[in-house]
């Protein structure tokens, strides 16, 4: 391909036009003006992805099966799952350290890995999903909160600190929360949205909702 016919790309930090260029395994290119990464080549980036996304789903649903907590409720010790620990929060009548563990550590986790999955499965056996583009924008959106692991990590800290009748139990649920917060790191740093747009775009021509 001559230098002229390929594709422009523009810097997402400052707006400069370039003309993409084809990179090395593990290269990236970034912006001659900025310096920001414009895109990264990642060997195998879809298969990385859709391991570590189902094994990340896997050890969600082993942290949220086990006891997690151990929980002192009237002079009885229980031992409850990361849910009923928020359902006992809420009874309790903190309602807004409920709410923040839900979502950061159940909602949020949960919703990334079913779209992750939801486009990763599909793509990898040839068929294209209904709805990319905005699957795709909403991954985009929930992008900030993709330090999804750094946030579970610190709730789960907080919640030992914060609330006295609280204890971690050293089991099956934590040493999977301990999994699931590597494989969370390495689905975000494998994944790599321009490979998922190249890989629909040569099978379907573009048509694509
Ligand atoms: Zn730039």
């Amino acid at each position: 391909m001559k230098n002229d016919e390929r594709p422009l790309i523009a810097c997402p930090q400052c707006d400069l036009l370039m003309r993409e260029i084809p990179l090395p395994s593990k290269g990236a290119a970034c912006c001659c003006r900025c310096g920001a990464t414009l895109y990264r080549n990642l060997p195998d980036s879809l298969n990385r992805s859709l391991a570590f996304s189902i094994s990340s789903a896997i050890l969600f649903i082993i942290v949220n099966s086990f006891p997690l907590l151990g929980i002192n409720l009237q002079g009885n010790a229980n031992a409850v799952t990361l849910l009923q620990a928020v359902q006992s929060l809420w009874d309790q009548g903190m309602h807004l350290v409920s709410s923040l563990t839900f979502i950061t550590a159940i909602f949020v986790p949960a919703l990334e890995m079913g779209l992750m999955l939801y486009l990763l499965v599909p793509i990898r056996i040839g068929l294209v999903p209904p709805g990319v583009s905005p699957i795709m924008r909403l991954l985009q959106i929930i992008k900030p909160w993709g330090m999804v692991e750094v946030f579970m990590l610190g709730i789960l800290v907080s919640l030992v600190k914060l609330v006295q009748d609280f204890r971690i139990i050293p089991g099956v649920a934590l040493w999977s929360f301990v999994g699931l917060t590597v494989m969370l790191a390495a689905v975000a740093s494998s994944f790599n949205p321009r490979d998922i747009w190249a890989h629909l775009d040569k099978d379907n021509d573009g048509k694509i909702d």
